[in-house]
Protein backbone atom coordinates (compact mmCIF):
# COMPACT_ATOMS: atom_id res chain seq x y z
CA UNK A 1 0.00 0.00 0.00
CA UNK A 2 1.23 3.79 -0.03
CA UNK A 3 0.46 6.46 1.80
CA UNK A 4 0.31 10.52 0.37
CA UNK A 5 0.71 11.99 3.81
CA UNK A 6 4.04 11.21 5.90
CA UNK A 7 5.87 13.90 7.93
CA UNK A 8 9.21 13.91 9.38
CA UNK A 9 10.52 16.55 11.44
CA UNK A 10 9.83 19.01 14.36
CA UNK A 11 6.42 19.41 15.30
CA UNK A 12 4.13 21.81 17.48
CA UNK A 13 5.33 21.63 21.30
CA UNK A 14 8.68 20.11 21.10
CA UNK A 15 7.60 17.05 19.17
CA UNK A 16 9.80 15.56 16.85
CA UNK A 17 9.47 12.53 13.84
CA UNK A 18 12.85 11.08 13.69
CA UNK A 19 13.67 10.16 10.11
CA UNK A 20 14.23 6.99 12.11
CA UNK A 21 11.09 6.49 13.92
CA UNK A 22 9.35 6.69 10.33
CA UNK A 23 11.16 4.49 8.48
CA UNK A 24 10.79 1.71 10.82
CA UNK A 25 7.35 2.52 11.12
CA UNK A 26 6.53 2.38 7.78
CA UNK A 27 8.06 -1.04 7.23
CA UNK A 28 6.98 -2.11 10.02
CA UNK A 29 3.13 -1.35 9.08
CA UNK A 30 4.44 -2.50 5.28
CA UNK A 31 3.54 0.86 3.52
CA UNK A 32 5.78 0.43 0.82
CA UNK A 33 5.89 3.60 -0.98
CA UNK A 34 5.18 6.81 1.22
CA UNK A 35 5.19 10.50 0.41
CA UNK A 36 6.18 12.80 2.71
CA UNK A 37 7.15 16.56 4.18
CA UNK A 38 8.90 17.86 6.55
CA UNK A 39 7.58 19.77 9.40
CA UNK A 40 10.69 21.44 10.35
CA UNK A 41 10.35 23.68 7.53
CA UNK A 42 10.09 27.61 8.67
CA UNK A 43 11.24 26.13 12.46
CA UNK A 44 14.87 24.82 11.22
CA UNK A 45 17.38 26.31 8.94
CA UNK A 46 16.46 25.01 5.67
CA UNK A 47 19.81 22.62 5.78
CA UNK A 48 18.84 20.95 8.64
CA UNK A 49 15.24 20.22 6.66
CA UNK A 50 17.31 19.28 3.72
CA UNK A 51 19.19 16.57 6.13
CA UNK A 52 16.34 15.21 7.40
CA UNK A 53 14.74 14.86 3.94
CA UNK A 54 18.48 13.28 2.87
CA UNK A 55 18.31 10.85 5.70
CA UNK A 56 15.00 9.60 5.49
CA UNK A 57 15.05 8.93 1.43
CA UNK A 58 18.64 6.95 2.53
CA UNK A 59 17.54 5.11 4.86
CA UNK A 60 13.93 3.98 3.40
CA UNK A 61 15.67 2.26 0.45
CA UNK A 62 13.26 4.32 -2.08
CA UNK A 63 10.04 3.87 -0.62
CA UNK A 64 10.01 7.39 1.00
CA UNK A 65 9.27 10.27 -1.76
CA UNK A 66 9.74 13.41 -0.36
CA UNK A 67 7.53 16.65 -0.89
CA UNK A 68 8.53 19.74 -0.71
CA UNK A 69 6.85 21.85 1.78
CA UNK A 70 7.05 25.67 0.94
CA UNK A 71 6.59 28.75 2.98
CA UNK A 72 5.83 32.56 1.83
CA UNK A 73 9.57 33.19 3.51
CA UNK A 74 10.81 30.40 0.67
CA UNK A 75 9.28 32.61 -2.15
CA UNK A 76 10.38 35.55 -0.50
CA UNK A 77 13.75 34.37 -0.60
CA UNK A 78 13.61 32.95 -4.26
CA UNK A 79 10.84 33.93 -6.38
CA UNK A 80 11.46 30.35 -8.51
CA UNK A 81 12.19 28.44 -5.10
CA UNK A 82 15.19 27.18 -6.98
CA UNK A 83 17.46 27.00 -4.16
CA UNK A 84 15.11 24.43 -2.18
CA UNK A 85 15.26 22.19 -5.67
CA UNK A 86 18.38 20.12 -4.03
CA UNK A 87 17.33 17.67 -5.06
CA UNK A 88 13.79 15.73 -7.17
CA UNK A 89 10.84 15.92 -5.38
CA UNK A 90 7.19 14.53 -6.01
CA UNK A 91 5.17 17.32 -5.11
CA UNK A 92 5.04 20.36 -2.92
CA UNK A 93 3.30 20.71 -0.16
CA UNK A 94 1.41 24.21 1.37
CA UNK A 95 -0.22 24.66 4.70
CA UNK A 96 -2.34 27.58 4.67
CA UNK A 97 -1.94 28.67 8.30
CA UNK A 98 1.62 29.62 7.88
CA UNK A 99 0.42 33.25 6.04
CA UNK A 100 -1.01 32.03 2.98
CA UNK A 101 -3.89 34.08 1.11
CA UNK A 102 -5.90 31.47 -0.69
CA UNK A 103 -6.43 34.72 -3.57
CA UNK A 104 -2.96 35.76 -3.22
CA UNK A 105 -0.08 35.90 -5.32
CA UNK A 106 2.07 34.25 -3.97
CA UNK A 107 0.21 30.62 -3.50
CA UNK A 108 -0.66 31.29 -7.60
CA UNK A 109 2.84 31.25 -7.55
CA UNK A 110 3.96 28.54 -5.65
CA UNK A 111 1.28 26.34 -7.40
CA UNK A 112 2.62 27.78 -10.54
CA UNK A 113 5.88 26.68 -10.18
CA UNK A 114 4.62 23.19 -9.27
CA UNK A 115 2.59 23.14 -12.52
CA UNK A 116 6.24 24.09 -14.53
CA UNK A 117 7.32 21.22 -12.90
CA UNK A 118 4.57 19.04 -13.36
CA UNK A 119 4.52 18.07 -9.22
CA UNK A 120 1.46 18.04 -7.66
CA UNK A 121 0.48 20.11 -4.82
CA UNK A 122 -0.98 18.98 -1.69
CA UNK A 123 -2.79 21.90 0.01
CA UNK A 124 -3.59 21.63 4.13
CA UNK A 125 -7.35 22.28 4.10
CA UNK A 126 -9.62 22.71 8.08
CA UNK A 127 -11.79 24.80 9.29
CA UNK A 128 -10.23 28.09 9.86
CA UNK A 129 -11.74 29.86 7.03
CA UNK A 130 -8.43 31.10 5.03
CA UNK A 131 -7.62 27.21 4.54
CA UNK A 132 -11.23 25.43 4.13
CA UNK A 133 -11.49 23.53 1.59
CA UNK A 134 -13.98 26.27 -0.30
CA UNK A 135 -11.18 28.52 -0.06
CA UNK A 136 -9.07 27.07 -2.41
CA UNK A 137 -11.97 26.65 -5.19
CA UNK A 138 -11.18 29.56 -6.99
CA UNK A 139 -6.96 28.48 -7.03
CA UNK A 140 -8.16 25.04 -8.05
CA UNK A 141 -9.87 26.44 -11.28
CA UNK A 142 -7.53 29.09 -12.29
CA UNK A 143 -4.69 25.96 -11.96
CA UNK A 144 -6.56 23.36 -13.57
CA UNK A 145 -3.60 21.68 -15.19
CA UNK A 146 -2.07 21.18 -11.71
CA UNK A 147 -3.32 18.16 -9.65
CA UNK A 148 -4.44 19.43 -6.33
CA UNK A 149 -4.94 17.54 -3.21
CA UNK A 150 -7.15 18.85 -0.54
CA UNK A 151 -5.12 16.96 2.30
CA UNK A 152 -8.08 16.20 5.13
CA UNK A 153 -10.87 17.07 2.87
CA UNK A 154 -12.10 19.72 5.30
CA UNK A 155 -14.95 20.36 5.46
CA UNK A 156 -16.23 17.71 3.75
CA UNK A 157 -19.30 19.15 1.95
CA UNK A 158 -16.99 22.42 0.47
CA UNK A 159 -14.16 19.48 -0.21
CA UNK A 160 -16.92 17.59 -2.50
CA UNK A 161 -18.20 20.66 -4.48
CA UNK A 162 -14.79 21.92 -5.07
CA UNK A 163 -13.76 18.42 -6.04
CA UNK A 164 -16.93 18.56 -8.30
CA UNK A 165 -16.27 21.55 -9.86
CA UNK A 166 -12.43 20.64 -10.86
CA UNK A 167 -11.21 17.35 -12.38
CA UNK A 168 -7.53 17.88 -11.37
CA UNK A 169 -8.47 17.59 -7.76
CA UNK A 170 -8.55 14.60 -5.03
CA UNK A 171 -8.69 14.81 -1.36
CA UNK A 172 -6.62 12.51 1.18
CA UNK A 173 -8.03 10.93 4.15
CA UNK A 174 -5.51 12.03 6.97
CA UNK A 175 -7.99 11.94 9.85
CA UNK A 176 -10.89 11.37 7.90
CA UNK A 177 -13.45 9.59 9.20
CA UNK A 178 -14.12 6.45 7.04
CA UNK A 179 -17.33 7.20 6.88
CA UNK A 180 -16.21 10.25 4.85
CA UNK A 181 -14.76 8.16 2.64
CA UNK A 182 -18.26 6.28 1.88
CA UNK A 183 -19.69 9.63 1.41
CA UNK A 184 -16.92 10.78 -1.20
CA UNK A 185 -17.76 7.25 -2.92
CA UNK A 186 -21.58 7.78 -2.74
CA UNK A 187 -20.80 10.84 -4.55
CA UNK A 188 -18.88 9.09 -7.69
CA UNK A 189 -15.65 10.44 -6.40
CA UNK A 190 -13.49 7.49 -5.07
CA UNK A 191 -11.63 7.46 -7.76
CA UNK A 192 -9.87 10.97 -6.51
CA UNK A 193 -9.51 10.10 -3.04
CA UNK A 194 -5.69 9.22 -1.46
CA UNK A 195 -5.22 7.18 1.47
CA UNK A 196 -2.90 9.64 3.80
CA UNK A 197 -2.51 9.32 7.61
CA UNK A 198 -0.82 12.34 8.64
CA UNK A 199 2.03 9.93 10.36
CA UNK A 200 3.01 10.31 13.08
CA UNK A 201 1.21 13.38 13.81
CA UNK A 202 -1.64 11.26 15.68
CA UNK A 203 0.93 11.42 18.49
CA UNK A 204 0.31 14.99 19.08
CA UNK A 205 -3.56 14.45 19.81
CA UNK A 206 -4.03 10.89 20.97
CA UNK A 207 -2.15 8.52 23.70
CA UNK A 208 -2.33 5.55 21.63
CA UNK A 209 1.07 4.42 19.53
CA UNK A 210 0.72 5.90 16.06
CA UNK A 211 1.15 2.16 14.80
CA UNK A 212 -1.34 0.81 16.52
CA UNK A 213 -3.40 3.54 15.08
CA UNK A 214 -2.22 3.16 11.33
CA UNK A 215 -3.59 -0.48 12.05
CA UNK A 216 -6.72 0.56 13.49
CA UNK A 217 -7.33 3.09 10.57
CA UNK A 218 -6.54 0.29 8.02
CA UNK A 219 -8.57 -2.36 9.54
CA UNK A 220 -11.90 0.05 9.82
CA UNK A 221 -11.30 1.22 5.69
CA UNK A 222 -11.00 -2.16 4.82
CA UNK A 223 -14.29 -3.39 6.90
CA UNK A 224 -16.38 -0.35 5.85
CA UNK A 225 -15.23 0.18 2.51
CA UNK A 226 -13.95 -3.01 1.23
CA UNK A 227 -11.06 -4.99 -0.04
CA UNK A 228 -11.43 -3.29 -3.58
CA UNK A 229 -11.74 0.49 -2.90
CA UNK A 230 -9.46 0.10 -0.21
CA UNK A 231 -6.67 -0.93 -2.64
CA UNK A 232 -8.60 1.19 -4.95
CA UNK A 233 -7.36 4.21 -2.60
CA UNK A 234 -3.77 2.95 -1.12
CA UNK A 235 -2.86 2.09 -4.61
CA UNK A 236 -4.28 2.61 -7.98
CA UNK A 237 -5.24 6.11 -7.50
CA UNK A 238 -1.69 6.53 -6.97
CA UNK A 239 -1.08 5.55 -10.57
CA UNK A 240 -3.29 8.68 -12.24
ZN1 LIG B 1 0.11 16.91 7.52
Amino acid sequence: MKDIHIHTGNFNGGLYFSPEEISLSMKALNVERYYFSSTSTGNLPFREVRREIESLVEMSHGRAIPFLWVSPGMLRHSRDLRPYFFRDFAGIKIHGLQGWNPHGKEIRRAVSIAGDNNLPVMLHTGEHEICRAGAYLRLCREFGDVRIILAHGRPLDECITVMKECPNVYADTAFMPVNNILILRNEGLIERVLWGTDFPVMRYFYDIPPEDYYRQKISEAINILGESDFTRITQENFNA
